[in-house]
């Protein structure tokens, strides 16, 4: 059984015992979603933990789904390791591919000036995306794409062992969170991966198209920025 079906299946088992002593009036011990992921994780054995060069080298030239067949460069990651702060987005682009590194494009550009505003710098942050190789015409990844490709990126985020976590756009959240909830409702909230606070916020190619829901963006970067602080309540 891999680690993640043991994850799901032990905050399934979690979540029945809590309904469970609801229905016969016993009262709830933890009940939110942050609360059952925290327990999980403190409940389940941690995988040793693997360098990042490690798991770059375990990966080769993956074949394990088929977005392998159209890439020209896995897109691994950039960054210090570790690093307080992970950024995850969905998918490499046109540019990412060509380059083989993350956010390097118009997109790239605007992430890096985002970063700027709230007092981050790209070279502190450490960069990723939920498949490393690009899916044809930039589609979004598909589940079983990202299942894929999971335990490479959950092997990344032992490695780089962050604070806090920070996906960027929808298709990014919805997979990291197990979930389909649109964006608008992940967004601005405060979740967990992994035992790890996680904040979704926009795509910068979304605010390259939609420049009116910036303030937005900003405002959940601003509490990354505070969370680093230790001025944010993280549930
Ligand atoms: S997206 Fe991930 S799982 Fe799929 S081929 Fe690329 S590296 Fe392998």
């Amino acid at each position: 059984m891999t680690s993640m079906s043991r994850r799901a299946r032990l905050l399934a088992a979690l979540r029945a015992n809590l309904a469970c002593r609801g229905r016969l009036g016993l009262g709830r011990v933890v009940g939110t979603p942050a609360e059952l992921e925290r327990l999980a994780a403190a409940l389940l054995p941690r995988p040793p933990r693997e360098s990042l060069e490690s798991i770059r080298r375990r990966m080769g030239q993956c074949e394990r789904c088929p977005l392998a067949a159209d890439r020209r460069h896995i897109v691994f990651g950039q960054g210090p390791e570790p690093a307080a702060i992970m950024l995850i987005g969905e998918a490499p682009g046109a540019e990412e591919d060509r380059q083989g590194l993350p956010f390097v494009g118009p997109a790239g550009k605007l992430l890096n000036r985002m970063l700027a505003a709230v007092g981050l710098r790209r070279e502190e942050v450490y960069i990723t995306n939920i498949v490393k190789c690009r899916p044809p015409g930039n589609r979004d990844p598909r589940p079983e794409e990202a299942a894929a490709c999971r335990p490479f990126l959950e092997a990344q985020i032992r490695a780089v062992a962050p604070r806090v976590i920070c996906t960027l756009g929808r298709p990014a959240a919805q997979a990291l969170l197990g979930t389909k909830a649109p964006i608008s409702t992940l967004r601005g909230r405060w979740h967990r991966v992994l035992g790890v606070p996680l904040l979704p916020t926009f795509h910068p190619a979304f605010l390259l198209r939609s420049p009116e829901r910036k303030r937005e963006a900003y405002q959940d970067l601003k509490a990354v920025a505070r969370a680093l602080e230790g001025k944010e309540r993280l549930d």
